[in-house]
């Protein structure tokens, strides 16, 4: 059998080492984020490429370098093992040679949230949580709602009163309790941070706790294991929190730790919408920390997230990737939604069409070459997003029994030049 390989949690700001087998939260004395330590040599005798090989694709495969001990604490709906997929039309419209998806969206409840709510759910339960809860743009609570029913455990979400309806209708079709707020997701989270304690929650509020952070990382490990163990120059990221970010930058330095990649590692980019763009802002004007960001507004959900207490960590991380940050505006996302279901037939959610349009970005402004090998990360599935797609009215409408109408309504449609 597979064991975790864990060993301590770590604060990222002070240090401070704390045993893992009990629930933590941030730092008790500062805070910060805290993050999990692996015994790598230890979980080098069977985290290799060849026994990886054999194992099942979903996240799990990864078990050394997961928190969950005991197996039969391992919630899964069998997320992960998402696609790598070769995107040759869109890359020769925006004049690239090699480029990749990472298709998130096929994860269960349609994001990549799963992959760090299966882990945070499962090592919650089994550290003896009663319930959990946590601020969510949508994604987030549904992809809880999800994994605490199957848990068996009651889940709370806080969500703001704008959050996307679908994401609303799952959470309460999974059966969990839903709040909707006044306000952002930080202001969901301020709600919760009063309520949590005093409730016996367990407040999964991401990088308030180390383990969504370790899911999000296998984002990382698939990518470098899909390409046979090496990294591509650029990988292209929707920040919101930036959890991912933190998360792949970790499953670097791990897999450089176990001997499977030799330092290098792809430029990081990540992208918000020009309505929300804290860490775009930061990341420009050289601070390692990013001041909130007042009056956020965009219609990718996911990435209206005015502060995270990730800020410093997913700097550093762009920064020592060689990375950049780029704003984009709505109209240039949806653009880059519509542009990804033409050119490759996909259909995903805002936040990963920011990332098409800050590639389109970044190769007119030449900071990526022709030959610049690139990964998108597709982070939702825009199923999850009627609200956005195009109505049917520029559909015509049949009569089978007017054929000389049939005749018009044929012959206009085909008329009408192709895209
Ligand atoms: C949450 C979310 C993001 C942002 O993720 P972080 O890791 O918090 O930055 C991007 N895309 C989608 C679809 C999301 O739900
Ligand atoms: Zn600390």
């Amino acid at each position: 059998m597979v064991e975790s390989a864990l060993v301590a949690l770590h604060c990222s700001e002070c240090g401070t080492a704390l045993s893992p087998d009990a629930l933590h939260g941030t730092c008790p004395r500062c805070g910060g984020v805290l993050l999990a330590r692996y015994d790598l040599e230890g979980a080098r005798r069977t985290f290799h490429p060849d026994a990886l090989s054999t194992r099942p694709r979903t996240l799990w495969r990864y078990a050394e370098l997961l928190p969950v001990r005991d197996p039969r604490h391992r919630i899964t709906l069998g997320e992960g093992g998402t696609p790598l997929l070769p995107a040759p039309r869109l890359a020769r419209s925006l004049g690239l040679e090699r480029l990749w998806l990472k298709d998130e969206s096929r994860n269960p409840t349609g994001s990549f949230k799963a992959r760090g709510l299966a882990v945070a759910v499962s090592r919650a339960r089994e550290l003896g949580t009663h319930a959990v809860a946590l601020p969510s743009a949508g994604n987030a609570a549904a992809a809880l709602s999800a994994y605490a029913a199957r848990a068996g455990l009651p889940a709370y979400v806080f969500v703001p009163a704008d959050a996307p309806p679908m994401t609303v209708r799952e959470c309460l079709t999974y059966g969990a309790r839903v709040f909707r707020v006044r306000g952002l997701i930080t202001d969901c989270g301020r709600i919760l941070r009063r309520l949590a304690p005093e409730r016996g929650w367990t407040d999964l509020s991401t990088l308030r706790e180390p383990y969504r952070a370790e899911g999000k990382k296998t984002m990382g490990f698939e990518l470098v294991e899909q390409l046979g163990w090496r990294v591509p120059d650029v990988v292209v990221y929707p920040a919101g929190g930036g959890t991912g970010i933190v998360g792949m930058w970790k499953a670097f330095a791990e897999l450089e730790g176990l001997g499977l990649l030799d330092g290098q590692r792809p430029r990081l980019v990540i992208v918000q919408p020009t309505g929300c763009a804290p860490l775009v802002r930061a990341f420009a004007s050289g601070a390692d920390r990013a001041m909130a960001w007042e009056e956020a507004r965009t219609v990718a959900a996911g990435l209206r997230v005015p502060a995270t207490i990730g800020d410093r960590l997913v700097l550093e991380a762009v920064r020592r990737s060689g990375g950049t940050a780029v704003a984009v505006d709505d109209p240039a996302l949806l653009e880059g939604m519509e542009l990804l279901a033409r050119t490759e037939g996909l259909l995903v959610s805002p936040e990963a069409g920011a990332t098409v349009a800050a590639l389109r970005h970044l190769r007119e402004s030449g900071w990526l070459s022709g030959g610049d090998e690139v990964v998108l990360f597709l982070t939702g599935n825009g199923l999850k997003h009627p609200e956005l797609l195009p109505a049917n009215e520029p559909v015509p409408v049949l009569d089978p029994d007017d054929p000389s109408s049939l005749e018009r309504s044929v012959a206009s449609e085909v008329e009408r030049p192709s895209g």
